[in-house]
């Protein structure tokens, strides 16, 4: 199976989401892939009403640390759930910068999400200086323990691990196949020493960032790799379907 998530960010809308979702319950049709579409709040109602019968799941692109009260303009887990979503991205890059959101932060969201039984699909990944400096592995490592801090084993079942390199995102720019094996085999084994052997065979691992009707081909056999999320590539329905019917 693979898994792929859609991130379709702050785009779209309501009429176009809602077009956007009837497309997509109607044209995908594939049995080897798990797809998850993450939309805003706003029309997480909307989505689980129309994809109810389809194969697809209603996701959510961030949750809030706390359970309920005192966070005017929040979205909290309860609230996902209760809404149709069944899975949630937690820490994208683009709100670790822009919402300063932090291991501490990240972990938070991510019990939040656990108890609320939201999957997760938790986005790690350096940036481009990082990367220039070689600190890569140091970056992802931190970033995975921080974020799984006092989590007990049988929980990261319901996560995956999104590999997106900053660099990569909205680029048109991906790592090698190569590169891009490595950093999953060091994910495992990341999880490996801070759980099991067995959790890191289990962990399901994603990659992210310029995955396109272009790029796929290089990527989509890489070993290891469970999937994708897509951003700028899945707005649009028709070539969505492209990519997904060739996985
Ligand atoms: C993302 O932002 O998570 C992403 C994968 O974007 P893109 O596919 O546009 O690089």
């Amino acid at each position: 199976m693979k898994y792929v998530v859609a991130n379709i960010k702050m785009n779209k809308s309501y009429d176009e989401m809602k077009s956007y979702l009837m497309g997509m319950a109607t044209r995908f049709s594939n049995d080897k892939v798990d797809l998850t579409i993450a939309m805003p709040y706003t029309y997480i109602s909307l989505g689980k009403f129309l994809l109810e019968e389809s194969a697809i799941r209603v996701g959510g692109q961030n949750l809030s640390e706390d359970e309920e009260g005192k966070s005017t303009g929040e979205i909290s887990g309860r609230m996902l759930r209760s809404s149709g979503a069944e899975n949630v991205i937690i820490g994208h890059s683009e709100r670790r910068k822009r919402f300063k959101e932090d291991g501490k932060s990240i972990n938070l969201k991510i019990k939040s999400a656990l108890k609320n039984r939201l999957n997760i699909i938790l986005c790690i990944g350096e940036s481009a200086s990082e990367n220039k400096l070689g600190k890569r592995s140091e970056v992802i490592r931190e970033q995975i323990e921080s974020a799984f801090k006092g989590l007990y084993e049988n929980e990261l079942d319901n996560i995956l691990i999104a590999y997106e390199p900053i660099w990569a995102i909205g680029t048109g720019v991906t790592p090698s196949a190569k590169e891009i094996g490595a950093v999953v085999k060091e994910i495992r084994k990341i999880i490996s020493d801070d759980f099991s052997t067995t959790a890191g065979e289990k962990m399901r691992v994603l990659y992210g960032g310029s995955v396109n009707g272009k790029s796929i081909g290089q990527i989509k056999n890489v070993k290891g790799v469970d999937g994708f999320l897509v951003g700028g590539a899945c707005l649009d329905g028709g070539e969505f379907l492209q990519i997904l019917n060739n996985l």
